[in-house]
């Protein structure tokens, strides 16, 4: 492969905040990817590169300058020897330097490359690359957006409407159920406070963000739906760093929990509602607490985030204490598809499951459904419905799933 023009531009994501698109060009192939941006992060991620100004003038001229004079060099023989080469000229553990933003879109833009030369669709290339079974996700729906995504109307992050099986038949029980969802919020805030203005305002993943005193009421309402529709269950993602509060623990409408308190609380919903699986129930520097969980959570999923920031050391750490039986997999934490990659092998050698994600602020690339199908994940996590970015990523693997039937 010889790559013989590498380009950057600036775009904005959802939120409206810059982000970067990379263009490669390999004789007659033109690929683009973009980058998208979290807002709950874990510490322990690569470095998104920022100019002062919030703007990506850097990284774009990191991705112009040193990475196309990388590049544009010499043949190539394929994605991993690129990445491999991309990473040492970082030089960094975090991707400080040049920018994981910056080397994650060239990385991404150089899978699509490898896949178009080769004349295979992205998932499948990205399949053998990583000596994976492709196969359908689970489609993990943001139906309602809370915590720093929606200025806490709601305590947790997102509350997830799962939906398993062939994913053309998945995708339209999730209109069906997130329209439903709609209408019920209409009904419920009109009585609540006896208003004609029943707009329900939106989150930042395209999900309801209604506000309610009580804890349980959202899971009421998921609960209802899933008792419509046969292989389906409830997922949420606590993103528990943004609750702790100044005295060891953590607080959720108002109301103070220990770590025990915390625990005990999950221990109810998961006995009481239709539970799938629940993200970062802790702090990521709880590790003790999420494997007291995990202990006793039974069939219930604890899915690690910014606990394991998709870092081959932090998911080493978490095997060790049997802290989580599950990873969420998000490219740009780690800054390249190789990575991601070798994340996604690190968790099915402990036996867990890998629920590949967007982020927050997203883009119109729909590369992590590739991903997520290339690697046969438990699962793909891609916001609610309310929002096209969001809508894409499912519609993409509808589409792969027509043409993993017709390859
Ligand atoms: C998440 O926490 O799982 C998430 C998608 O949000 P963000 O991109 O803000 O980290
Ligand atoms: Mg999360």
């Amino acid at each position: 492969m010889k790559i013989t023009s590498v380009s950057a531009m600036q775009v904005l994501d959802t939120r409206e905040k810059p982000t970067v698109e990379v263009t490669l060009i390999s004789g007659e192939m033109v690929v683009h990817a973009s980058v998208p941006s979290g807002k709950s992060t874990g510490s322990h991620e690569a470095l998104e590169l920022r100019d002062a100004d919030g703007g990506m003038g850097t990284a774009i001229a990191n991705v112009e300058g040193e990475i196309a004079s990388l590049i544009t060099s010499r043949e190539w023989s394929s994605a991993d020897e690129i990445d491999t080469a991309l990473i040492a000229l970082d030089g960094t553990r975090d991707k400080s330097r040049l920018g994981a933003n910056a080397i994650l879109g060239v990385s991404i833009a150089v899978q699509r490359l490898f896949a178009e030369a080769a004349g295979v669709p992205l998932w499948k290339a990205i399949a053998e690359r990583g000596g994976f079974s492709a196969a359908a996700p689970r489609l993990y729906l943001n139906f309602m957006n809370g915590g720093e995504h929606a200025d806490f109307r709601l305590p947790f992050q997102e509350y997830i409407f799962v939906v398993g099986g062939k994913t053309s038949e998945a995708y339209a029980i999730a209109q069906d159920a997130f329209a439903k969802l709609g209408t019920v919020l209409k009904s419920v805030l009109k009585s609540n406070f006896n208003t004609f203005n029943t707009e329900i305002p939106m989150g930042d993943e395209g999900g309801y963000s209604p506000k309610f005193e009580e804890l349980e009421k959202p899971f009421e309402l998921l609960a209802a739906l899933v008792a419509e529709h046969s292989g389906t269950s409830i997922a949420i993602d606590a993103a528990a760093n943004a609750l702790r509060n100044d005295i060891g623990g953590y607080t959720l409408i108002g109301k103070d929990y220990t770590p025990d308190e915390l625990r005990a609380l999950y221990a109810g919903l998961i006995k009481k509602f239709p539970f799938h699986s629940i993200e970062d129930p802790f702090a990521e520097t709880s590790m003790g607490d999420f494997a007291k969980l995990t202990a006793e959570a039974g069939e219930v999923i604890i899915v690690g985030d910014d606990l394991t920031v998709t870092n081959p050391e932090r998911i080493k750490t978490a095997r060790e204490a049997k802290a989580i039986t599950a990873v969420l997999i998000k490219p740009n934490q780690i800054g390249s598809v190789k990575e991601a990659i070798e994340a996604v092998q690190m968790t099915r050698a402990a036996g867990w499951a890998a629920i590949c994600s967007h982020r927050s602020g997203e883009t119109d690339d729909t590369f992590i459904a590739d991903f997520a199908y290339g690697v046969g994940a438990h699962g793909i996590k891609a916001g609610g419905l309310g929002q096209k970015e969001r809508r894409e990523k499912y519609e993409r693997l509808v589409e792969i799933e027509k043409e993993a039937e017709a390859v």
